[in-house]
């Protein structure tokens, strides 16, 4: 037997997944894409072309050992400072 609780929280994960999905699906028909099975963009987003060692759609902080662009503008002022490409480098020196 489950819970109220269990059951909110099955809930909700049911949820998160279909506002993920309606999200992925806007925008690929933002951009034209191929939209006959929504689902597909539950385990891929619509901009990534679906490959988990591509270098383009990759974590650039994985491939490159760069920051990333969030972290980039995050620690910005230190980066103008002292410029460091090496991400292990910029956060040694900031800590
Ligand atoms: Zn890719």
């Amino acid at each position: 037997m489950s819970s109220e609780e269990q059951k909110f929280s099955h809930s909700k994960r049911i949820y998160q997944k279909e506002v993920s999905v309606k999200k992925q699906v806007h925008i690929a028909e933002t951009y034209g894409l191929d939209v006959k099975t929504p689902h597909k963009y539950a385990k891929q987003h619509a901009l990534n072309c679906g490959n988990p060692n591509c270098v383009m759609c990759g974590n650039p902080r994985k491939t490159f050992d760069e920051l990333t662009i969030q972290e980039q503008r995050l620690f910005q002022n230190k980066l103008q400072d002292n410029y460091a490409p090496n991400s292990e480098k910029l956060l040694d020196s900031l800590s």
